[in-house]
């Protein structure tokens, strides 16, 4: 199975998906947690390229170039082989994430990311998809609470960008109802672990 966790900044993903893991190893399951981009040492060097500082920062084109190649080596590398010996893959955004930040924030169509997405990586699509959402206020002081976090943000982008992200995020769950589950994560972790919980039911039955 392989399930992903995405959203805008701020809103979780990453403890989620940690509580995730730990709830399916606790039932016996073989757990591969990851994320994008990142995830193997090719597209962890991408993410170091992506996420510098240093020099004027990438266009959405050549963005979405270099996470298709990220996702790639890391479909390639862990994501397939862990789906084919019968684990459970729990990675931390996937190509949503390109079709709601190069797409929604950057202006590419969706057929763009898509194409590249059907070049690098055959298309692969997560059996469940968690969108988690929170108000903006949330996520900025969530963000405002962690550790040299701005590291680790590709930074140069303004509020309305954000806005487009989630917007688009939003559209793409209410246009594949099946593949997404909207999750409401302004609450405790543990309310929004048992939300995550409960929208795998159909998966873990
Ligand atoms: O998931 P994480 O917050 O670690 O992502 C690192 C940075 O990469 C963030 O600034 C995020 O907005 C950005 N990103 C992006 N497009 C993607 C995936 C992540 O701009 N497709």
């Amino acid at each position: 199975r392989f399930i992903a966790l995405e959203g805008g900044e701020g809103v979780g993903k990453s403890t989620q998906g940690r509580m995730l893991a730990d709830a399916l190893r606790a039932r016996g399951l073989e757990v591969v947690t990851t994320r994008e981009p990142g995830g193997t040492t090719g597209a962890e060097a991408i993410r170091a390229m992506l996420l510098s500082t240093e020099g004027e920062g990438w266009g959405a084109r050549a963005e979405a170039l270099l996470f298709a190649a990220a996702r790639a080596d890391h479909v390639d590398k862990l994501i397939r082989p862990a789906i084919a010996r019968g684990a459970w893959v729990v990675c931390d955004r996937f190509v949503d994430s390109s079709r709601a930040y190069q797409g929604g924030g950057g202006g590419l169509t969706d057929d763009e990311i898509m194409a590249l997405h059907t070049i690098g990586s055959a298309g692969l699509l997560p059996d469940l998809t968690l969108l988690l959402t929170v108000e903006p206020e949330v996520a900025t002081e969530r963000l405002s609470l962690r550790d040299g976090d701005s590291a680790d943000r590709i930074g140069g982008r303004d509020a309305a960008y954000h806005r487009r992200v989630a917007e688009a995020f939003m559209r793409f769950a209410q246009a594949e109802p099946g593949r997404f589950a909207v999750i409401e994560a302004g609450g405790t972790p543990d309310d929004v672990h048992a939300g995550v919980i409960g929208s795998l039911a159909g998966l873990l039955s």
